[in-house]
């Protein structure tokens, strides 16, 4: 374990309101939303094609006005099959598309509704620049989430995305204590170090940031870190070192610090 702190938290008291603990599992997000719902941003979206269309917001949503009269804005026909599994299938009227033929006819500078909510975080950034709808995506570029679509179920995201899909939505706080379990689960080596730099910026606008990880480049960024071991579970809980990542790789009794004094000497 380890964090990275220059604003010492035992300096200052800090209420549990305060204190912000993201966790890979049950954080509290709807899996029914998307990235846009999930920010904000697709009542932003709505409103521009309203004002653009000259029409009603609540038009461009497959679950209000703008949704497919056949399928009802699922998408898919479910066929009960007695004595069997019910059979989804697309909805022919909507193509899979949710809204009504209706709504697919208003076109913002040559994209519908449907087409624009399809659109992965960095191309709908990009497409609304200048606009609120970038501002509110933006934090998902920042820890490296521009690949999802606007409109893409959260239950098709792992453990580690929807652990940076919440932190997304914290990203403008300080003065905060954030608490995260694995946090570069999953990630690409760039987006590692992409995260290592969001945390960076995190501490410098004034909140701590504690990480649980094994990552060992988090770990040679940290500015104090704290190694519990030496096994795990029963085998472990015991301290072995607290310090900076350059007092631990002169540590004997620091397991992790052959493999800190490896990975330093490749970069
Ligand atoms: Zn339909």
């Amino acid at each position: 374990m380890e964090y990275f702190s220059r604003h010492h938290a035992a300096t200052t008291e800090k209420s549990p309101e305060e204190m912000i603990y993201i966790s890979q599992k049950n954080i509290g997000i709807s899996l029914r939303s998307t990235p846009a719902t999930y920010l904000g941003a697709a009542d932003e979206i709505r409103k521009i094609f309203a004002a653009r269309c000259g029409a009603k917001a609540s038009l461009f949503s497959f679950n209000g006005k703008g949704k497919c009269p056949v399928c009802g804005g699922k998408g898919v026909i479910v066929s009960d099959m007695a004595f069997m599994d019910a059979i989804e299938t697309t909805c022919e009227a909507c193509s899979g598309l949710r809204y009504s033929e209706e709504v697919l006819d208003y076109q913002v500078d040559g994209m519908n509704i449907a087409q624009v909510m399809d659109m992965t975080v960095e191309a709908a950034v990009e497409w609304f620049a200048g606009t609120d709808v970038t501002e509110l995506l933006f934090p998902l570029k920042r820890v490296g989430l521009s690949y999802l679509h606007l409109n893409q179920a959260l239950s098709t995201l792992s453990g580690g995305e929807l652990q940076r899909l919440k932190l997304a939505s914290y990203l403008n706080c300080n003065g905060k204590i954030f608490i995260l379990d694995e946090p570069t689960d999953g990630l690409h080596m760039d987006d590692i170090h992409n995260m290592i730099r969001l945390f960076e910026e995190m501490v410098d606008a004034g909140n701590s940031v504690f990480l649980v990880e094994h990552n060992l480049d988090v770990l040679g960024a940290a500015d104090y870190v704290i190694e519990l071991g030496p096994g795990g579970g029963d085998e472990g809980g015991q301290l072995l070192f607290t310090g900076t990542p350059e007092e631990m790789c002169s540590c004997p009794q620091s397991i992790t610090a052959p493999y800190l004094i490896t990975e330093s000497t490749k970069s």
